[in-house]
């Protein structure tokens, strides 16, 4: 892994990637926070977390 974004993240899910570029800046709930732009590269078939099945679009 050699990209900043992915490292402070602690992403270690290759298939989720970064748009380095759009990268804003917004207030959430009154905080000021940094929104990153991802895309996910794959359609898992379930969750990770709980097994659901993911239904196809
Ligand atoms: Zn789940």
């Amino acid at each position: 892994m050699s990209n900043i974004t992915e490292i402070l993240l602690q992403l270690k899910d290759k298939n989720i990637t970064f748009d380095h570029v759009n990268i804003s800046e917004c207030d959430i709930r009154h905080k000021k926070s940094l929104v990153l732009y991802g895309k996910l590269t794959y359609t898992p078939d379930c969750c990770p977390n709980c097994h659901a099945t993911i239904k196809k679009r």
